[in-house]
Order: C-alpha cells, then sequence, then structure tokens
C-alpha cells in the first residue's frame, strides 16, 4: 500500500505553470528521490503535499486520507513534516531551543523532551551543543539540527528539501547516513535533490521531474544506469 500518493497535481503561481499534472507514490518505509534541474517543480511539489501552496487540481492522498486542501498543521499533525531547502534554523535560539520548537503541535510536554533525548542519542553532535546558539552551528550542524527538529513532530513521511545543498562532500555523506539511519527506524522519505549521486545512493525509487511532471520513474539502481539520467544528472560519468 502506499503511503502517499500525489496525484495529477498542478499548482500555478500567477502566470507561471509551475506543476503540470505531477504524479508519484511514495510507499510506506520507503526513501525515495526526486531528481530535476532547477525551477522543474521539485519544491512546489514539497510544499504542495505539505499545504504550503494551494495546488488548483488534483490530489494528495497520505494513507488513504485526503489531505489536498487540508491546513499544513493538520498535514503535520497527520504525520508528513517538511523540512525546507535553506535549513531555517532559529539562529539566536540554542540547538535545544530549535529542538523543542518542533514539538509545538505535540501537547504531551513529556513526550516532546523523549523526543528530544531521541534526537541526541541520534545525533550526539547536537547534545554536546545543547546550548549553542543554531546560527553558530557548521552548515552540516545546522542541516541535522533541521532534521532533528522535524523528529520532533514525530513524522511518519519526512519531505526533505536539498538537504546537502552547499555541504562539503564528507558532510554530504553523514547527512545521508542520518536520513538512511531515520528511515531505518520507520519513516518514510521523499527527498528532493540536485546532488543525484548522493540521492540515489540511499534511495529505494527515484524520479526525474522535468516542467512540472515526472519524466521517468523507477528503482534506484536502474535509474543510476540509465543512460538519460547519467547523462543529465550524473555528470555523464
Ligand atoms: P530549485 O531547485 O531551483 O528550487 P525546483 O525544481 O524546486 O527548483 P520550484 O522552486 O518548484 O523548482 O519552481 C518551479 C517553477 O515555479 C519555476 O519556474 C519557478 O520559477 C516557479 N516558482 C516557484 N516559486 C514561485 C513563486 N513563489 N512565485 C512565482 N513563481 C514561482
Amino acid at each position: 500500500m502506499a503511503a502517499l500518493e500525489v496525484d495529477a497535481l498542478d499548482v500555478h503561481y500567477g502566470g507561471v505553470h509551475a506543476l503540470r499534472g505531477m504524479s508519484l507514490t511514495v510507499g510506506d518505509g520507503e526513501i525515495v528521490a526526486l531528481l530535476g534541474n532547477n525551477g522543474a517543480g521539485k519544491t512546489t511539489t514539497l510544499s504542495a503535499v505539505s499545504g504550503l501552496v494551494r495546488p488548483s487540481g488534483g490530489r494528495v492522498v497520505f494513507d488513504g486520507a485526503d489531505l489536498t486542501r487540508a491546513r499544513p498543521e493538520a498535514i503535520v499533525r497527520a504525520g508528513l513534516v517538511h523540512v525546507p531547502e535553506g535549513r531555517r534554523v532559529f539562529s539566536t535560539l540554542s540547538v535545544h531551543e530549535n529542538l523543542l520548537i518542533g514539538g509545538y503541535l505535540v501537547r504531551d510536554k513529556a513526550e516532546t523532551r523523549r523526543r528530544v533525548e531521541r534526537v541526541y542519542g541520534l545525533l550526539p553532535r547536537l547534545a554536546e551543543r545543547r546550548g549553542q546558539q543554531g546560527g553558530t552551528l557548521s552548515g552540516g550542524e545546522q542541516q541535522m539540527l533541521a532534521i532533528g527538529r522535524a523528529l520532533v513532530s514525530g513524522p511518519r513521511l519526512l519531505l526533505l528539501d536539498e538537504p546537502s545543498m552547499g555541504l562539503a562532500p564528507l558532510v554530504v555523506a553523514s547527512v545521508m547516513e542520518l536520513v538512511r539511519e531515520i528511515n531505518d527506524e520507520g519513516v518514510s522519505v521523499l527527498l528532493v535533490e540536485q546532488n543525484a549521486k548522493a540521492a540515489l545512493k540511499i534511495a529505494h525509487r527515484g524520479y526525474v521531474i522535468e516542467n512540472g511532471a515526472c519524466v521517468l520513474g523507477g528503482p534506484a539502481g536502474e535509474l543510476r544506469g540509465d543512460p538519460r539520467v547519467v547523462e543529465a544528472y550524473l555528470g555523464g560519468v
């Protein structure tokens, strides 16, 4: 059974037709990579799923519930949590305060604290820096913090937008390893990446999007060997 089903989504920004019949699925427990060039519509797809932009057509269904017109808070409560591009940690708040914010919709504050401790278990570097201001962390640590904050919301499916952006290759590898560990714990992932190579290493499946729609999809292993993907997204190697 598919956990997330995006069916024929259309999104317009004024005169710009950003999504044109975008369809994809993310199965329970899967990591699915969404690849494509700048402006293809990857970010818009995530924003439409998380309720930040209103589609003019199509449907978003999560575990059988139609969330197409649901409010962003309801979508988070349903277990779909978006980590936007650019990390967006609160730079003057401490690491610990940033993580607590992830629990803003969790009524049971003891549960929030338990989740924060679990994040520290997964990310000891954050535990060591719990009192440090978010803005003083390295780029990689800020990305880990943004993902950690999302985990405190209790996701069943994470929407990750370009987690590798601006990070050195070794740091990219550790962010991808973190995504894999999170997935091992049962969280599904829809991963938007410019770094197709890194994404296809950890993904089970992937899609290539062009002009607001998927033009290719399949198991990650197949995409890695597909001449069109190699040519356009893997630097022809
Ligand atoms: P990138 O990797 O550059 O973020 P993307 O694949 O995520 O690219 P989107 O950001 O989803 O692409 O953009 C899809 C299209 O919609 C582009 O043509 C873009 O210029 C346009 N677009 C995105 N956001 C807006 C907006 N707020 N207002 C107007 N047009 C927008």
